[in-house]
Protein backbone atom coordinates (compact mmCIF):
# COMPACT_ATOMS: atom_id res chain seq x y z
CA UNK A 1 0.00 0.00 0.00
CA UNK A 2 1.64 3.43 -0.83
CA UNK A 3 2.23 5.41 2.57
CA UNK A 4 0.68 8.94 1.64
CA UNK A 5 -0.43 11.70 4.22
CA UNK A 6 -3.73 12.87 5.26
CA UNK A 7 -2.57 16.33 4.19
CA UNK A 8 -2.49 14.97 0.57
CA UNK A 9 -6.09 14.43 0.27
CA UNK A 10 -6.05 18.41 0.74
CA UNK A 11 -3.76 19.33 -1.92
CA UNK A 12 -5.30 20.60 -5.13
CA UNK A 13 -5.80 19.47 -8.56
CA UNK A 14 -5.11 20.61 -11.94
CA UNK A 15 -8.66 21.06 -12.69
CA UNK A 16 -9.30 23.44 -10.22
CA UNK A 17 -12.80 25.38 -10.73
CA UNK A 18 -11.47 29.19 -10.60
CA UNK A 19 -10.36 29.98 -14.05
CA UNK A 20 -7.79 32.81 -14.94
CA UNK A 21 -9.66 33.68 -18.22
CA UNK A 22 -8.40 36.09 -20.47
CA UNK A 23 -11.06 39.23 -20.95
CA UNK A 24 -12.11 39.71 -24.86
CA UNK A 25 -12.67 43.32 -24.50
CA UNK A 26 -9.65 44.00 -22.67
CA UNK A 27 -7.59 41.57 -25.45
CA UNK A 28 -9.06 43.61 -28.25
CA UNK A 29 -7.91 46.68 -26.59
CA UNK A 30 -4.66 45.65 -26.34
CA UNK A 31 -4.13 44.31 -29.83
CA UNK A 32 -0.71 45.16 -31.15
CA UNK A 33 0.70 46.65 -28.43
CA UNK A 34 3.76 43.63 -28.73
CA UNK A 35 5.85 46.09 -30.47
CA UNK A 36 6.12 48.52 -27.65
CA UNK A 37 7.56 45.50 -25.23
CA UNK A 38 11.72 45.83 -25.97
CA UNK A 39 14.01 44.24 -23.95
CA UNK A 40 14.87 47.45 -22.26
CA UNK A 41 12.93 49.99 -20.98
CA UNK A 42 12.32 53.41 -21.89
CA UNK A 43 13.88 54.75 -19.03
CA UNK A 44 17.07 52.83 -20.44
CA UNK A 45 17.14 49.76 -17.66
CA UNK A 46 17.24 46.13 -18.88
CA UNK A 47 13.71 44.92 -18.25
CA UNK A 48 13.73 41.78 -15.41
CA UNK A 49 12.26 38.61 -16.60
CA UNK A 50 11.22 36.01 -14.15
CA UNK A 51 13.04 33.28 -15.30
CA UNK A 52 15.71 32.48 -17.75
CA UNK A 53 12.95 30.95 -20.37
CA UNK A 54 10.80 33.57 -20.06
CA UNK A 55 14.09 36.18 -21.41
CA UNK A 56 14.60 33.15 -24.31
CA UNK A 57 10.94 33.89 -25.06
CA UNK A 58 10.57 37.45 -24.81
CA UNK A 59 13.94 37.97 -27.14
CA UNK A 60 12.51 35.81 -29.39
CA UNK A 61 9.40 37.10 -30.09
CA UNK A 62 10.47 40.41 -30.04
CA UNK A 63 12.74 39.49 -33.13
CA UNK A 64 10.01 37.52 -34.79
CA UNK A 65 6.89 38.58 -33.62
CA UNK A 66 4.55 37.66 -30.95
CA UNK A 67 3.63 33.15 -30.97
CA UNK A 68 0.77 31.46 -30.42
CA UNK A 69 -0.74 30.37 -27.24
CA UNK A 70 0.59 26.70 -28.75
CA UNK A 71 3.77 27.69 -29.15
CA UNK A 72 4.44 29.53 -26.00
CA UNK A 73 3.02 26.14 -23.95
CA UNK A 74 4.77 23.91 -25.82
CA UNK A 75 8.25 25.96 -24.37
CA UNK A 76 7.18 26.47 -21.25
CA UNK A 77 6.58 23.04 -20.80
CA UNK A 78 8.93 20.44 -22.54
CA UNK A 79 11.63 22.62 -23.87
CA UNK A 80 14.80 20.97 -23.13
CA UNK A 81 16.54 23.89 -21.22
CA UNK A 82 13.37 25.22 -18.59
CA UNK A 83 10.28 23.60 -19.68
CA UNK A 84 8.28 22.93 -16.57
CA UNK A 85 8.59 19.31 -17.17
CA UNK A 86 11.71 18.64 -19.00
CA UNK A 87 13.84 20.95 -15.91
CA UNK A 88 15.90 19.07 -13.13
CA UNK A 89 14.46 20.99 -10.49
CA UNK A 90 17.28 22.29 -7.94
CA UNK A 91 15.38 20.44 -5.10
CA UNK A 92 14.83 16.90 -7.13
CA UNK A 93 11.29 17.43 -5.80
CA UNK A 94 9.09 16.74 -8.87
CA UNK A 95 5.62 18.42 -10.04
CA UNK A 96 3.30 16.19 -7.91
CA UNK A 97 2.25 15.60 -4.18
CA UNK A 98 2.28 17.83 -1.61
CA UNK A 99 5.36 19.71 -2.05
CA UNK A 100 4.56 20.08 -5.89
CA UNK A 101 2.02 22.01 -7.87
CA UNK A 102 -0.87 19.53 -8.22
CA UNK A 103 -1.96 15.99 -7.42
CA UNK A 104 -3.40 13.68 -9.48
CA UNK A 105 -6.23 10.42 -9.00
CA UNK A 106 -3.42 7.89 -9.26
CA UNK A 107 -1.62 9.36 -6.33
CA UNK A 108 -4.56 9.98 -4.34
CA UNK A 109 -5.89 6.53 -4.55
CA UNK A 110 -4.23 3.07 -5.43
CA UNK A 111 -7.60 2.04 -5.77
CA UNK A 112 -7.77 4.52 -9.42
CA UNK A 113 -5.14 2.25 -10.81
CA UNK A 114 -5.98 -0.94 -9.49
CA UNK A 115 -9.74 -0.48 -11.28
CA UNK A 116 -8.30 0.58 -14.42
CA UNK A 117 -5.76 -2.80 -14.17
CA UNK A 118 -9.47 -4.24 -14.12
CA UNK A 119 -10.70 -2.16 -16.85
CA UNK A 120 -8.24 -3.42 -19.49
CA UNK A 121 -8.73 -7.21 -18.31
CA UNK A 122 -12.38 -6.60 -18.71
CA UNK A 123 -11.77 -5.26 -22.16
CA UNK A 124 -9.25 -8.18 -23.13
CA UNK A 125 -11.87 -10.76 -22.18
CA UNK A 126 -14.29 -9.24 -24.18
CA UNK A 127 -12.24 -9.01 -27.41
CA UNK A 128 -11.54 -12.96 -27.48
CA UNK A 129 -8.31 -13.07 -25.00
CA UNK A 130 -6.16 -11.40 -28.46
CA UNK A 131 -2.66 -12.18 -27.73
CA UNK A 132 0.60 -9.70 -29.05
CA UNK A 133 -0.62 -6.76 -26.38
CA UNK A 134 1.15 -3.82 -25.95
CA UNK A 135 0.20 -1.74 -22.95
CA UNK A 136 0.90 2.16 -23.85
CA UNK A 137 0.74 5.02 -21.28
CA UNK A 138 0.68 8.35 -22.60
CA UNK A 139 2.63 11.04 -20.06
CA UNK A 140 3.22 8.68 -17.60
CA UNK A 141 4.20 11.64 -14.66
CA UNK A 142 5.47 9.76 -11.86
CA UNK A 143 4.80 5.86 -13.39
CA UNK A 144 2.42 5.38 -10.28
CA UNK A 145 -1.01 4.77 -12.70
CA UNK A 146 0.88 1.98 -14.30
CA UNK A 147 2.56 0.56 -11.34
CA UNK A 148 -0.79 -0.01 -9.78
CA UNK A 149 -2.24 -1.25 -13.49
CA UNK A 150 0.95 -3.87 -13.63
CA UNK A 151 0.14 -4.57 -10.20
CA UNK A 152 -3.07 -5.74 -10.77
CA UNK A 153 -2.79 -7.27 -14.38
CA UNK A 154 -0.16 -9.73 -13.01
CA UNK A 155 -2.04 -11.39 -10.83
CA UNK A 156 -4.37 -12.06 -14.29
CA UNK A 157 -1.90 -14.72 -15.15
CA UNK A 158 -3.19 -15.30 -18.71
CA UNK A 159 -3.81 -11.61 -19.48
CA UNK A 160 0.12 -11.02 -18.14
CA UNK A 161 1.37 -13.59 -20.43
CA UNK A 162 -0.21 -12.15 -23.83
CA UNK A 163 1.80 -8.88 -22.97
CA UNK A 164 4.41 -8.56 -25.68
CA UNK A 165 5.78 -4.60 -24.22
CA UNK A 166 5.18 -2.00 -22.43
CA UNK A 167 5.92 1.55 -23.58
CA UNK A 168 5.99 4.74 -22.03
CA UNK A 169 5.91 8.00 -23.81
CA UNK A 170 7.64 10.61 -21.72
CA UNK A 171 8.85 14.02 -22.75
CA UNK A 172 10.87 14.46 -19.94
CA UNK A 173 13.95 12.60 -19.18
CA UNK A 174 13.66 13.38 -14.97
CA UNK A 175 10.43 11.47 -14.98
CA UNK A 176 11.62 8.57 -17.27
CA UNK A 177 14.47 7.88 -14.88
CA UNK A 178 11.52 8.23 -12.08
CA UNK A 179 9.45 5.60 -13.67
CA UNK A 180 12.27 3.54 -14.14
CA UNK A 181 12.69 3.14 -10.55
CA UNK A 182 9.47 2.70 -9.87
CA UNK A 183 8.49 -0.15 -12.16
CA UNK A 184 12.15 -1.31 -13.22
CA UNK A 185 13.86 -0.84 -9.86
CA UNK A 186 16.54 1.24 -10.93
CA UNK A 187 17.60 4.20 -13.75
CA UNK A 188 20.08 2.19 -15.23
CA UNK A 189 18.29 2.02 -18.60
CA UNK A 190 19.93 0.33 -22.00
CA UNK A 191 19.59 2.28 -24.83
CA UNK A 192 17.03 1.23 -27.59
CA UNK A 193 15.56 1.50 -31.57
CA UNK A 194 13.39 4.10 -30.32
CA UNK A 195 14.66 5.68 -26.69
CA UNK A 196 15.32 3.66 -23.72
CA UNK A 197 14.62 -0.07 -22.48
CA UNK A 198 14.50 -1.94 -19.23
CA UNK A 199 12.95 -5.53 -18.35
CA UNK A 200 9.88 -4.56 -16.40
CA UNK A 201 9.79 -6.12 -12.72
CA UNK A 202 6.10 -7.47 -13.26
CA UNK A 203 6.12 -9.50 -16.01
CA UNK A 204 9.19 -11.69 -16.37
CA UNK A 205 10.89 -11.78 -19.79
CA UNK A 206 8.77 -8.41 -20.92
CA UNK A 207 10.47 -5.13 -21.23
CA UNK A 208 9.62 -1.72 -20.92
CA UNK A 209 10.45 1.00 -23.69
CA UNK A 210 10.72 4.47 -23.22
CA UNK A 211 10.01 7.13 -25.98
CA UNK A 212 9.19 10.97 -26.92
CA UNK A 213 6.17 10.44 -29.17
CA UNK A 214 3.51 7.38 -29.79
CA UNK A 215 4.87 7.34 -33.33
CA UNK A 216 7.93 5.72 -32.42
CA UNK A 217 6.02 2.92 -30.76
CA UNK A 218 5.87 -0.16 -34.01
CA UNK A 219 2.84 -0.21 -35.56
CA UNK A 220 1.96 -3.92 -36.27
CA UNK A 221 -1.30 -5.15 -37.80
CA UNK A 222 -1.40 -8.15 -35.64
CA UNK A 223 -0.62 -6.34 -32.46
CA UNK A 224 -3.65 -5.67 -29.45
CA UNK A 225 -3.04 -1.91 -28.24
CA UNK A 226 -3.87 -0.92 -24.92
CA UNK A 227 -3.29 2.73 -24.69
CA UNK A 228 -3.96 5.36 -21.40
CA UNK A 229 -3.78 8.64 -21.26
CA UNK A 230 -4.61 10.03 -17.46
CA UNK A 231 -4.36 14.05 -17.26
CA UNK A 232 -1.89 14.15 -21.02
CA UNK A 233 -4.38 15.88 -23.15
CA UNK A 234 -4.98 19.03 -20.75
CA UNK A 235 -1.14 19.24 -21.35
CA UNK A 236 -1.17 19.49 -24.59
CA UNK A 237 -0.49 22.64 -26.70
CA UNK A 238 -3.59 24.69 -27.67
CA UNK A 239 -4.80 27.09 -29.96
CA UNK A 240 -6.87 29.98 -29.29
CA UNK A 241 -9.34 32.13 -31.15
CA UNK A 242 -11.59 35.11 -30.79
CA UNK A 243 -14.65 35.67 -33.51
CA UNK A 244 -14.19 39.43 -33.74
CA UNK A 245 -15.97 41.81 -36.07
CA UNK A 246 -13.75 42.50 -39.40
CA UNK A 247 -14.33 46.11 -39.22
CA UNK A 248 -14.06 47.85 -35.85
CA UNK A 249 -15.80 51.12 -38.37
CA UNK A 250 -19.73 51.36 -37.59
CA UNK A 251 -21.75 51.56 -40.20
CA UNK A 252 -22.63 55.51 -39.69
CA UNK A 253 -19.40 56.61 -39.58
CA UNK A 254 -17.36 58.43 -42.10
CA UNK A 255 -14.37 57.88 -43.65
CA UNK A 256 -11.70 60.85 -44.15
CA UNK A 257 -10.19 60.24 -47.42
CA UNK A 258 -7.59 62.96 -49.29
CA UNK A 259 -10.22 63.95 -51.70
CA UNK A 260 -12.99 64.11 -49.13
CA UNK A 261 -15.25 62.48 -46.70
CA UNK A 262 -17.21 59.44 -47.43
CA UNK A 263 -19.45 58.29 -45.76
CA UNK A 264 -20.30 54.48 -46.22
CA UNK A 265 -23.44 52.92 -47.60
CA UNK A 266 -25.32 50.81 -44.91
CA UNK A 267 -24.55 47.57 -44.49
CA UNK A 268 -20.95 47.59 -46.68
CA UNK A 269 -18.83 47.69 -43.92
CA UNK A 270 -21.30 46.04 -41.58
CA UNK A 271 -18.49 43.98 -39.34
CA UNK A 272 -18.35 40.67 -40.47
CA UNK A 273 -17.03 37.99 -37.74
CA UNK A 274 -13.94 36.41 -38.49
CA UNK A 275 -11.46 34.41 -36.43
CA UNK A 276 -8.60 35.64 -35.12
CA UNK A 277 -5.74 33.66 -33.37
CA UNK A 278 -4.57 35.24 -29.55
CA UNK A 279 -1.38 35.16 -29.45
CA UNK A 280 1.46 35.69 -26.71
CA UNK A 281 3.78 39.00 -26.70
CA UNK A 282 5.96 40.60 -23.87
CA UNK A 283 3.13 42.32 -21.31
CA UNK A 284 3.93 45.90 -21.47
CA UNK A 285 6.88 46.81 -18.62
CA UNK A 286 4.29 49.50 -17.68
CA UNK A 287 1.38 47.16 -17.33
CA UNK A 288 0.99 46.72 -13.24
CA UNK A 289 0.29 42.73 -12.72
CA UNK A 290 -3.13 41.59 -13.65
CA UNK A 291 -4.15 44.10 -15.63
CA UNK A 292 -4.35 42.09 -19.34
CA UNK A 293 -5.18 39.04 -17.60
CA UNK A 294 -8.27 38.72 -15.34
CA UNK A 295 -8.39 35.77 -12.69
CA UNK A 296 -11.40 35.02 -11.30
CA UNK A 297 -9.15 33.20 -8.25
CA UNK A 298 -8.19 35.45 -5.14
CA UNK A 299 -5.44 32.93 -4.63
CA UNK A 300 -3.27 34.45 -7.56
CA UNK A 301 0.03 33.50 -5.81
CA UNK A 302 1.63 36.92 -4.66
CA UNK A 303 0.07 38.61 -7.83
CA UNK A 304 3.27 37.79 -9.34
CA UNK A 305 3.54 40.56 -12.50
CA UNK A 306 3.16 38.33 -15.46
CA UNK A 307 5.86 38.24 -18.50
CA UNK A 308 3.57 37.94 -21.28
CA UNK A 309 0.16 38.87 -22.35
CA UNK A 310 -2.41 37.69 -24.92
CA UNK A 311 -3.21 40.19 -27.35
CA UNK A 312 -5.90 39.43 -30.68
CA UNK A 313 -3.47 39.21 -33.84
CA UNK A 314 -4.90 41.76 -36.32
CA UNK A 315 -3.79 39.54 -39.14
CA UNK A 316 -4.56 35.85 -40.19
CA UNK A 317 -2.09 33.74 -38.76
CA UNK A 318 -1.52 30.01 -40.65
CA UNK A 319 -3.74 28.08 -37.91
CA UNK A 320 -6.47 31.02 -38.10
CA UNK A 321 -7.10 30.11 -41.72
CA UNK A 322 -7.67 26.40 -40.75
CA UNK A 323 -7.91 25.20 -37.45
CA UNK A 324 -11.82 26.69 -36.72
CA UNK A 325 -13.09 25.79 -40.36
CA UNK A 326 -12.45 22.09 -38.97
CA UNK A 327 -15.43 21.38 -37.98
CA UNK A 328 -19.16 22.74 -37.97
CA UNK A 329 -19.38 22.82 -33.83
CA UNK A 330 -16.76 25.86 -34.43
CA UNK A 331 -18.81 27.23 -37.22
CA UNK A 332 -22.11 27.57 -35.26
CA UNK A 333 -19.90 30.46 -32.98
CA UNK A 334 -19.54 32.57 -36.03
CA UNK A 335 -22.68 34.58 -35.08
CA UNK A 336 -21.55 34.85 -31.54
CA UNK A 337 -19.56 37.82 -31.11
CA UNK A 338 -16.55 37.85 -29.15
CA UNK A 339 -17.00 34.20 -28.60
CA UNK A 340 -13.37 32.40 -27.98
CA UNK A 341 -12.84 29.04 -29.39
CA UNK A 342 -9.74 26.67 -27.92
CA UNK A 343 -8.30 23.56 -30.26
CA UNK A 344 -5.61 21.50 -29.95
CA UNK A 345 -4.13 20.03 -32.81
CA UNK A 346 -1.24 17.96 -31.41
CA UNK A 347 -4.64 16.64 -29.32
CA UNK A 348 -6.01 15.44 -33.17
CA UNK A 349 -2.49 13.91 -34.32
CA UNK A 350 -2.63 11.62 -30.63
CA UNK A 351 -5.94 11.00 -30.75
CA UNK A 352 -6.08 9.77 -34.62
CA UNK A 353 -2.65 7.98 -33.68
CA UNK A 354 -4.61 5.91 -31.23
CA UNK A 355 -8.15 5.36 -33.54
CA UNK A 356 -5.10 3.77 -35.77
CA UNK A 357 -3.42 1.66 -33.85
CA UNK A 358 -6.89 0.13 -32.53
CA UNK A 359 -9.19 -0.02 -35.90
CA UNK A 360 -6.72 0.58 -38.76
CA UNK A 361 -6.63 3.77 -40.82
CA UNK A 362 -9.05 4.74 -43.63
CA UNK A 363 -9.02 3.21 -46.76
CA UNK A 364 -6.33 5.03 -49.11
CA UNK A 365 -8.00 7.04 -51.67
CA UNK A 366 -8.31 5.90 -55.55
CA UNK A 367 -5.69 8.74 -55.85
CA UNK A 368 -3.48 7.91 -53.87
CA UNK A 369 -3.45 4.04 -54.77
CA UNK A 370 -2.35 4.61 -58.19
CA UNK A 371 0.54 7.09 -56.76
CA UNK A 372 1.76 5.08 -53.84
CA UNK A 373 4.30 7.68 -52.84
CA UNK A 374 1.80 10.76 -52.58
CA UNK A 375 0.65 9.43 -49.25
CA UNK A 376 1.96 7.42 -46.61
CA UNK A 377 0.95 3.76 -46.36
CA UNK A 378 -2.40 3.45 -44.89
CA UNK A 379 -2.15 1.05 -41.83
CA UNK A 380 -4.66 -1.55 -42.45
CA UNK A 381 -6.01 -3.91 -39.53
CA UNK A 382 -8.02 -7.10 -40.59
CA UNK A 383 -9.13 -7.22 -37.46
CA UNK A 384 -9.70 -4.35 -35.01
CA UNK A 385 -8.09 -4.96 -31.39
CA UNK A 386 -7.66 -3.11 -28.49
CA UNK A 387 -8.65 -0.20 -26.41
CA UNK A 388 -7.69 3.58 -25.32
CA UNK A 389 -9.12 5.15 -22.12
CA UNK A 390 -8.66 8.73 -21.68
CA UNK A 391 -9.28 10.37 -18.03
CA UNK A 392 -8.73 14.34 -18.02
CA UNK A 393 -11.01 17.20 -17.23
CA UNK A 394 -12.99 19.10 -19.38
CA UNK A 395 -16.75 19.31 -20.52
CA UNK A 396 -18.68 16.77 -22.19
CA UNK A 397 -19.62 18.05 -25.06
CA UNK A 398 -19.08 22.23 -25.41
CA UNK A 399 -16.08 23.97 -26.68
CA UNK A 400 -13.47 25.02 -24.02
CA UNK A 401 -13.38 28.59 -24.14
CA UNK A 402 -11.06 30.68 -21.47
CA UNK A 403 -9.63 27.58 -19.73
CA UNK A 404 -6.06 28.17 -20.18
CA UNK A 405 -4.37 28.07 -16.57
CA UNK A 406 -1.34 28.08 -14.80
CA UNK A 407 -0.78 25.53 -11.85
CA UNK A 408 1.48 26.37 -8.74
CA UNK A 409 1.97 25.40 -5.38
CA UNK A 410 -2.05 23.85 -5.67
CA UNK A 411 -2.95 27.42 -6.30
CA UNK A 412 -4.50 28.99 -10.31
CA UNK A 413 -2.46 31.38 -11.11
CA UNK A 414 -1.78 33.76 -14.56
CA UNK A 415 -0.33 31.36 -17.32
CA UNK A 416 2.01 34.35 -18.14
CA UNK A 417 3.90 34.22 -14.85
CA UNK A 418 7.25 32.70 -14.26
CA UNK A 419 7.41 30.77 -18.12
CA UNK A 420 8.66 27.13 -17.01
CA UNK A 421 8.40 26.99 -12.90
CA UNK A 422 4.59 26.81 -13.32
CA UNK A 423 2.45 23.99 -15.13
CA UNK A 424 -0.19 24.85 -18.05
CA UNK A 425 -3.34 23.39 -18.94
CA UNK A 426 -6.19 23.84 -20.15
CA UNK A 427 -9.60 21.70 -20.74
CA UNK A 428 -9.99 18.80 -22.66
CA UNK A 429 -12.73 18.99 -25.78
CA UNK A 430 -14.00 15.47 -25.36
CA UNK A 431 -16.52 15.71 -28.02
CA UNK A 432 -13.49 16.84 -30.62
CA UNK A 433 -11.51 14.05 -29.53
CA UNK A 434 -13.95 11.95 -30.44
CA UNK A 435 -15.33 13.16 -33.68
CA UNK A 436 -11.28 13.15 -35.13
CA UNK A 437 -11.15 9.80 -33.53
CA UNK A 438 -14.13 8.59 -35.86
CA UNK A 439 -12.76 10.66 -39.14
CA UNK A 440 -9.25 8.67 -38.29
CA UNK A 441 -10.46 5.44 -38.25
CA UNK A 442 -13.39 3.33 -39.79
CA UNK A 443 -12.49 0.23 -37.21
CA UNK A 444 -13.37 2.08 -34.00
CA UNK A 445 -16.02 3.09 -32.08
CA UNK A 446 -16.57 6.03 -28.97
CA UNK A 447 -17.96 5.12 -25.67
CA UNK A 448 -18.66 8.47 -23.33
CA UNK A 449 -17.74 10.83 -22.20
CA UNK A 450 -18.75 9.35 -18.65
CA UNK A 451 -18.10 11.38 -15.44
CA UNK A 452 -15.35 9.64 -13.45
CA UNK A 453 -17.73 8.96 -10.35
CA UNK A 454 -20.19 6.84 -12.92
CA UNK A 455 -16.72 4.85 -14.33
CA UNK A 456 -15.33 4.33 -10.97
CA UNK A 457 -18.71 3.89 -9.44
CA UNK A 458 -19.68 1.06 -12.19
CA UNK A 459 -16.34 -0.15 -12.11
CA UNK A 460 -16.47 -1.28 -8.23
CA UNK A 461 -14.72 1.49 -6.82
CA UNK A 462 -16.73 1.13 -3.56
CA UNK A 463 -16.67 -2.67 -2.90
CA UNK A 464 -13.03 -2.42 -3.82
CA UNK A 465 -12.48 0.32 -0.63
CA UNK A 466 -14.03 -1.45 1.50
CA UNK A 467 -12.33 -4.80 1.40
CA UNK A 468 -8.73 -2.19 1.64
CA UNK A 469 -10.61 -0.56 4.38
CA UNK A 470 -11.61 -4.05 6.27
CA UNK A 471 -7.46 -5.10 6.11
CA UNK A 472 -6.30 -1.27 6.88
CA UNK A 473 -3.98 -1.47 9.68
CA UNK A 474 -4.31 1.65 11.72
CA UNK A 475 -6.39 4.70 11.71
CA UNK A 476 -4.84 6.66 10.15
CA UNK A 477 -4.68 4.28 7.22
CA UNK A 478 -8.07 3.75 7.01
CA UNK A 479 -8.88 7.63 7.11
CA UNK A 480 -6.52 8.14 3.90
CA UNK A 481 -8.03 5.37 2.21
CA UNK A 482 -11.42 6.85 2.89
CA UNK A 483 -11.27 9.61 2.04
CA UNK A 484 -8.97 9.26 -1.17
CA UNK A 485 -11.41 7.04 -2.95
CA UNK A 486 -14.73 9.44 -1.81
CA UNK A 487 -12.79 12.72 -3.70
CA UNK A 488 -12.26 10.64 -7.54
CA UNK A 489 -16.23 9.89 -7.15
CA UNK A 490 -17.06 13.09 -5.19
CA UNK A 491 -19.41 15.23 -7.56
CA UNK A 492 -19.03 18.39 -5.63
CA UNK A 493 -16.90 21.40 -6.05
CA UNK A 494 -13.97 20.29 -4.14
CA UNK A 495 -14.64 16.22 -5.64
CA UNK A 496 -13.11 15.17 -8.80
CA UNK A 497 -16.21 13.21 -9.60
CA UNK A 498 -17.76 15.71 -11.99
CA UNK A 499 -15.13 17.61 -13.68
CA UNK A 500 -13.01 14.28 -14.62
CA UNK A 501 -14.34 12.48 -17.41
CA UNK A 502 -13.69 8.78 -18.53
CA UNK A 503 -13.57 8.39 -22.54
CA UNK A 504 -12.98 4.52 -24.26
CA UNK A 505 -11.94 4.05 -27.98
CA UNK A 506 -12.99 0.37 -28.52
CA UNK A 507 -13.26 -1.95 -31.99
CA UNK A 508 -16.58 -1.11 -34.09
CA UNK A 509 -18.45 -3.78 -33.63
CA UNK A 510 -19.92 -4.63 -36.57
CA UNK A 511 -22.97 -7.03 -35.22
CA UNK A 512 -25.84 -4.65 -34.88
CA UNK A 513 -25.86 -5.99 -30.87
CA UNK A 514 -23.86 -2.84 -28.85
CA UNK A 515 -21.40 -4.16 -26.36
CA UNK A 516 -20.70 -1.38 -23.86
CA UNK A 517 -17.37 -1.57 -21.96
CA UNK A 518 -17.26 -1.56 -18.27
CA UNK A 519 -17.84 1.65 -17.09
CA UNK A 520 -19.52 2.87 -19.74
CA UNK A 521 -22.47 0.85 -18.65
CA UNK A 522 -21.30 -2.37 -19.71
CA UNK A 523 -21.60 -5.63 -17.56
CA UNK A 524 -17.80 -8.11 -16.89
CA UNK A 525 -18.23 -10.43 -19.94
CA UNK A 526 -16.00 -13.50 -20.06
N1 LIG B 1 -0.50 10.76 -15.89
C1 LIG B 1 0.22 11.28 -14.76
C2 LIG B 1 0.94 12.62 -15.04
C3 LIG B 1 0.12 13.74 -15.61
S1 LIG B 1 1.11 15.21 -15.84
C4 LIG B 1 -0.70 11.42 -13.56
O1 LIG B 1 -1.88 11.47 -13.77
O2 LIG B 1 -0.21 11.48 -12.43
C5 LIG B 1 1.49 15.14 -17.59
C6 LIG B 1 2.51 14.11 -17.99
O3 LIG B 1 2.66 14.18 -19.41
C7 LIG B 1 3.91 14.29 -17.43
O4 LIG B 1 4.49 13.02 -17.26
C8 LIG B 1 4.63 15.06 -18.54
O5 LIG B 1 6.03 14.98 -18.48
C9 LIG B 1 4.04 14.40 -19.75
N2 LIG B 1 4.02 15.24 -20.96
C10 LIG B 1 3.56 16.50 -21.06
N3 LIG B 1 3.61 16.92 -22.35
C11 LIG B 1 4.12 15.89 -23.07
C12 LIG B 1 4.40 15.70 -24.45
N4 LIG B 1 4.18 16.66 -25.33
N5 LIG B 1 4.89 14.50 -24.85
C13 LIG B 1 5.12 13.50 -23.94
N6 LIG B 1 4.87 13.63 -22.62
C14 LIG B 1 4.38 14.81 -22.19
Amino acid sequence: MRATSLSLLRTATRCSQTRVAACPHQLAQCSARWSSSLTSTSSGTERKWSTPLAKMLGEAITTTGPISVAAYMRQCLTAPEGGYYTRQTSTGQDQFGTKGDFVTSPEISQVFGELIGIWLYAEWLAQGKQDKVQIIEVGPGRGTLMDDVLRTISSFKTFAKSIEAVYLIEASPHLQKQQAKLLVGTEELEKSEIGWAAPLKYVPGVKIQWCEDIRFVPKEETSTPFILAHEFFDALPIHVFQNVAQSSIPASSTIITPTGPIKPKHGVTAPKNTWHELVVSPASPYASAGTTVTTSSASDKGHEKPDFELTVSQTPTPHSLYLPKMSDRYKKLEETPDAIIEISPESFAYISDFAVRIGGGNAPSPKARQKPSAEPASFSKAQPSGAALILDYGPADTIPANTFRGIRSHQTVSPFTAPGLVDLSADVDFLALAETALNASPGVEIHGPVEQSFFLSTMGIKERAERLLKGAKDEDTRRRLEAGWKRLVDRGPNGMGKTYKAMAIVPFNKDSKVRRPVGFGGDIMS
